[in-house]
This record gives C-alpha cells, sequence and structure tokens, in this order.
C-alpha cells in the first residue's frame, strides 16, 4: 500500500485530499475554479481593449507661463 494519500493541489500547493475530493487534483472549489477562470481568461480574452492611458486625463495643453502676452 502505499502512502499516497496526501496530494498537493497544483494551484497553492497546499496539501489536498485525494480520495473523494472533486476538486483534485485540487484542493478545492476555489483552487479549481481559479485555474478554470486562468485558462478561460485566456481563450476568452478580449481584443482591442484600449489600454492606452488613464481615462479622464487632461489634454496636454501647451499652457506656458505668459510669453507673448503683454
Ligand atoms: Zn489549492
Amino acid at each position: 500500500m502505499k502512502p499516497e494519500s496526501r496530494h498537493r493541489c497544483p494551484r497553492c500547493g497546499a496539501p489536498a485530499p485525494y480520495e473523494g475530493n472533486p476538486y483534485r487534483p485540487f484542493c478545492g472549489a476555489r483552487c479549481k475554479l481559479m485555474d478554470l477562470g486562468a485558462w478561460l481568461g485566456e481563450e476568452y480574452r478580449i481584443p482591442g481593449e484600449p489600454a492606452d492611458g488613464t481615462p479622464g486625463e487632461p489634454e496636454t495643453e501647451e499652457t506656458k507661463p505668459g510669453k507673448g502676452l503683454a
């Protein structure tokens, strides 16, 4: 008999029960969902997501202090 009742979660490395564990090889639902989420996140990556700068940023105006203003 092999003492293989101790298994480690591939996600967080915590000891996870293997026998009678519906989430194996993960330690629990959380890690399983996290892993699934990672997979789905890669597959359903949203293309063309605007990621330039912060919204609501004030326009860069050439506001130079009083030159030519007389
Ligand atoms: Zn885990």
